[in-house]
């Protein structure tokens, strides 16, 4: 055996497992059937602007290991992510906050807004009868009321997962903070930015002195590979894994439709999400912002933007979300199972699992493995 480790992937999770295991003295190969390394976290530079090109990423984390760990890979820098959401031309703040509501009601105080608030969820409660919200519209409409439901989650929701509200698992919108305070920052965590001078530095930093091979599927040759390594650490689908036994586990996939454009200045923000179902794309992001602020937009001439359109997976698209709705869970389920029987393959990340990961989660895994 050539290696230690055969790394199937080199996303994050495998970038950070062979920075772990390099450092142990194991020899690991890192193979990955794209032409770049870094996964879904890849940037592209764009007229000196690092492009996202699978989707904006925004790290974020209450885990102070965590947040040690990234930071001594390289510096992060302060951006906080505050998407603003366009509903038929007229902007509202988001999470769901004191900004939101004065802009939704016109309430100045967050008692005015708490029985604003009050008001609409009665009636939601009311249809429940004392029941739990048992899909996303009664989730929502419990949570917020009808206003906001409908013109700010209803038809992002429905485009984002392709079904309506009242078919998706309540969960999903539970992610979504409200707050009785004027804040825009989306996320709770202690922690969060980008990596000062883009992820690729991060892949980069973690990957450095590791062996590695892009343009390398391996299905291409399984039978090639299975014999390089005592252990694989696979990232890539759990059901191409097993050839598809039981059936193929779905996703939603995202279409990014980039265009430079001839302004500094685009949209004022990196993250503008369109919440209503006329408008065929989720959000519009625009990349400079990511890693420049105040003056530094301006030095860069021109901009990069992406529309982001949702839609069904299908063979041969990027797979990115896991569906958890009933019949993929159980399918996910039968195919974990499979994996027991492997004690050579270690299944990790968002593919491997089934399992819808945020970076700091997947960081923080493989810094809890035991690597042997
Ligand atoms: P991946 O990054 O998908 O890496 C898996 C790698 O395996 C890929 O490079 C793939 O090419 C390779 N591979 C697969 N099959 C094979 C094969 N047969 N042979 C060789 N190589 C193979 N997280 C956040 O924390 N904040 C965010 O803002 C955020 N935004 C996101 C936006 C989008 C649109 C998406 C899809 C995800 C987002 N995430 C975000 C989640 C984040 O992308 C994941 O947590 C992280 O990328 C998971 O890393 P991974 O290594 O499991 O998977
Ligand atoms: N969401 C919404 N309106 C928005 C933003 C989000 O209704 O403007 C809902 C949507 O259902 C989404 C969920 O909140 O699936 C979680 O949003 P988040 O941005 O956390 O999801 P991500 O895209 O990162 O999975």
């Amino acid at each position: 055996m050539m290696y230690d480790y055969l790394i199937v992937g080199a996303g994050l999770f495998g970038a950070t497992f062979a920075y772990r295991a390099s450092r142990q003295g194991k020899r690991c190969l890192v193979i990955d059937k794209r032409p770049h390394l870094g996964g879904n976290v890849y940037c592209e530079q764009v007229e000196g602007i690092n492009v996202h090109k699978y989707g904006a990423h925004i790290f974020h984390t209450s885990n102070q290991e965590v947040w040690q760990f990234v930071n001594h890979i390289v510096p992060f820098n302060r951006y906080t992510n505050s998407p603003v959401a366009n509903y038929q031309g007229r902007l509202y703040n988001l999470p769901f906050n004191m900004n939101t509501f004065y802009q939704m009601w016109g309430v100045i105080t967050p008692d005015e807004a708490q029985r604003m608030i009050e008001a609409q969820k009665q009636e939601a409660q009311h249809q429940l009868n004392g029941g739990e919200p048992s899909n996303l519209e009664e989730q929502a409409l419990t949570l917020v009321g009808r206003d906001i439901y409908e013109k700010l989650i209803k038809g992002y929701t429905e485009k984002q997962w392709g079904r309506p509200c009242k078919e998706l698992p309540a969960f999903i919108i539970k992610r979504l903070p409200v707050r009785m305070v004027f804040d825009n920052n989306y996320f709770n965590d202690s922690y969060q930015g980008i990596p000062i001078g883009g992820y690729n530095k991060l892949i980069d930093g973690l990957l450095e002195g590791v062996e590695t091979r892009t343009n390398t599927d391996f299905f291409a040759d399984r039978n090639y590979w299975e014999g390089v390594a005592e252990k694989i650490v696979f990232t890539g689908k759990i059901d191409e894994f097993f050839d598809y036994r039981f059936g193929q586990l779905e996703y939603r996939t995202v279409n990014f439709e980039q265009q430079t454009l001839d302004t500094p200045n685009y949209q004022g923000n990196a993250v503008v999400n369109y919440t209503e179902a006329q408008v065929p794309y989720t959000r519009i992001i625009e990349h400079k912002h990511f890693e420049m602020f105040g003056q530094q937009v301006y030095d860069v001439p021109r901009t990069v933007i992406s529309r982001e359109y949702s839609m069904e997976w299908k063979p041969g698209m990027e797979p990115y979300y896991p569906i958890n709705d009933e019949r993929n869970n159980q399918l996910a389920e039968q195919y974990r199972q499979l994996a027991h029987d492997c004690p050579n393959v270690i299944f990790g990340g968002r593919l491997a699992e089934y399992r819808y990961y945020d970076m700091a989660p997947i960081v923080e895994k493989v810094l809890k493995m035991k690597i042997e």
